[in-house]
């Protein structure tokens, strides 16, 4: 199947979905939405995934975020889509994600585990704005109290507050905010359709201020362009006052699919920095382990002194009721439940 006969073909599957339309639309301009009915939502993470996670949930593919690095590119291959500009611009919409979620989780096998969304592409892109698929996947697992994280660098998370809340107080859920660095112009260049870093920040305030744990995933880190000492520093004393309950760092990594996307884009803004990128993901889509422990150190190192502690497996948490009782449970809450199936999402984004 190729791509430009997807207008022509209705019908046609996309993986094992059916696209049920394809839309453009004027608010969106220069994006296409391929609406498809999905025939299964909760996916497995393959057992051989690095991921800490074992269960997601994911009702967009492709990102008009449009992270240059973005990992996630490589999979829009699979729709035998374009991973540069297509995975921008190439949205596909599962439309019937919260009614099939529902019934998921009704499922007599499943076993209410932790789901982790965000994971792939971010849910809370700009399409949800129109789709609205995320109110009603909350409150699908709010009504089974099943326990879930979002990692998302977008805004929009705001709109579902309230569902959020009431999810909290059922079950344990994780939130998540993506900022590796606060350059202007780092962020117009390589992170073009998303929030500004301080606008992800306020989302961490907020949140906060509501009683929504929420941690900071510090990714990525850019080698050369987001990593000296006071570019480090001033990420982490914002995550700090943010209120952020931890502060995870990542550096870069470059996949195949984001990796000849992000070259292209370096040879273009950044062109006397290609060969030092060259030389330091030479053996693969990792940087060298001296480089990832000296940036994790020097996080570390300044959340420390600004009263920040990295994040931890298991750091999905439930609001307990001012008197200290579970509100879901009636039990005995402890402050941080550790004990729960949510996982950090620090491999991503
Ligand atoms: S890194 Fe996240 S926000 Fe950026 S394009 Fe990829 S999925 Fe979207």
């Amino acid at each position: 199947m190729r791509w430009d006969n997807l207008g022509e073909s209705p019908s046609v599957l996309f993986g094992t979905d059916v696209v049920t339309r394809t839309v453009d639309t004027p608010e969106f301009r220069g994006i296409t939405f391929h609406e498809v009915r999905a025939r299964s939502l909760v996916n497995r993470v393959p057992g051989a995934s690095r991921m800490p996670f074992e269960w997601t949930v994911n009702p967009y593919r492709g990102c008009s975020h449009a992270c240059v690095y973005c990992f996630a590119r490589k999979t829009h291959s699979y729709l035998d889509l374009d991973t540069g500009l297509g995975f921008d611009s190439q949205i596909v919409v599962k439309v019937n994600a919260p009614d099939l979620l529902r019934r998921e989780l009704a499922g007599r096998h499943w076993r209410g585990d932790h789901i982790a969304m965000g994971t792939n592409v971010d849910c809370y892109q700009r399409a949800e704005g129109r789709y609205r698929l995320m109110p009603g996947i909350i409150g699908a697992l709010r009504d089974h109290a099943n326990p879930f994280s979002i990692l998302t660098k977008g805004t929009l998370i705001l709109r579902d507050l309230d569902l959020l809340r009431q999810a909290a107080q059922v079950t344990d859920i994780g939130i998540s905010v993506s900022v590796g660095f606060l350059d202007r112009e780092l962020w117009r260049t390589v992170e073009p359709g998303t929030p500004a870093p301080e606008r992800r920040l306020d989302v961490v305030r907020t949140l906060t201020a509501h009683g929504i744990p929420c941690g900071v995933l510090m990714a990525p880190v850019i080698p050369f362009l987001g990593d000296t000492p006071g570019q480090l520093r001033a990420t982490v004393r914002a995550v700090a006052e943010a209120g952020a309950g931890s502060v995870t760092p990542l550096v870069l990594h470059l996949r195949p699919g984001a990796r000849e996307w992000f070259m292209a884009w370096l040879g273009h803004h950044h062109p006397h920095l290609v060969r030092r990128y060259e030389t330091m993901y030479a053996d693969g889509a990792y940087a060298p382990k001296w480089y990832q422990r000296r940036i994790t150190r020097q996080v570390h190192e300044l959340a420390a002194e600004y009263g920040l502690g990295p994040s931890r497996p298991g750091e999905a948490r439930r609001i307990t009721a001012p008197d200290g009782r579970d509100p879901g449970t009636g039990t005995e809450s402890p402050a941080v439940d550790n004990s729960a199936s949510g996982a950090t999402q620090l491999t991503l984004l």
